[in-house]
């Protein structure tokens, strides 16, 4: 299968409201213009220096989204152009795109990543670090970045019933918070699913899935 025909395929299973963010991490330019060129605008990688340096190549209606774990000093190098932080893990990351963006006069919106596998390795905010973020004086000063809603990852298992459970709970947290809105807040994205478990991920309410192999093949 091409990865045209892959998309094709991909696209006529989501529902409606769900958005495609085609994760090109380790891709060559060539691979993600071939999408580009079957209407595909929004991608996803998850290193800053590789997105960089294919913003700078390719066409410039494209949507970059940052999936991947953020360093705070390499911020600095997405902010003029980056339109989705998917992975934002603290306040302390927050501060720092908030005064990247602010250089660069734009908000910059990010999703709050949380935890909900059960596997150690993986980033994210637990229920109660998130609550102290949101209602922090801090947080509430930060005008140059705007929350759209969260983001999780399931535990890699063939369990379906376990990432069941850990997308409902993800989506249980978002529908918390989805209709505080403030200056800086505006949660109408909730980021989950996979190549190996949109399906799932949609089912529990996920509006915006993140599939990579599936499009371009095996990394
Ligand atoms: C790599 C990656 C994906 C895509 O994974 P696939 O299994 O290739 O679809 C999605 N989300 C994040 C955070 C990733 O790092």
């Amino acid at each position: 299968m091409t990865i045209r025909e892959n998309l094709t395929t991909i696209k006529a299973s989501l529902p409606e409201q769900v958005t495609l963010v085609a994760v090109s991490k380790t891709k060559p330019v060539a691979d993600l213009m071939e999408a580009y060129e079957a209407g595909q605008r929004i991608f996803g990688e998850n290193k800053i220096q590789e997105m960089t340096e294919k913003w700078e190549q390719m066409p410039k209606d494209i949507q970059w989204h940052m999936i991947g774990h953020v360093q705070s000093n390499k911020v600095k190098y997405m902010a003029p152009y980056v339109s989705l932080v998917h992975g934002v893990d603290s306040l302390k990351l927050l501060q720092e795109i908030n005064k990247q963006a602010q250089k660069t006069d734009r908000v910059i919106n990010c999703l709050l990543q949380i935890y909900i596998a059960e596997e150690e390795s993986k980033f994210g905010l637990d229920e109660n670090e998130l609550e102290a973020i949101l209602k922090s004086d801090a947080f509430k000063e930060l005008n140059h970045i705007c929350i759209k809603g969260l983001m999780g990852m399931a535990t890699f298992t063939d369990s379906n019933d376990q990432i069941k459970k850990e997308f409902s709970r993800l989506k249980a947290i978002f529908d918390k918070y989805k209709d505080n809105k403030s200056q800086n807040t505006d949660f109408s994205v909730l980021s989950m699913g996979m190549s190996g478990d949109y399906k799932t991920a949609i089912d529990c309410g996920s509006t915006m899935v993140r599939i990579g192999s599936s499009i371009f093949g095996v990394r």
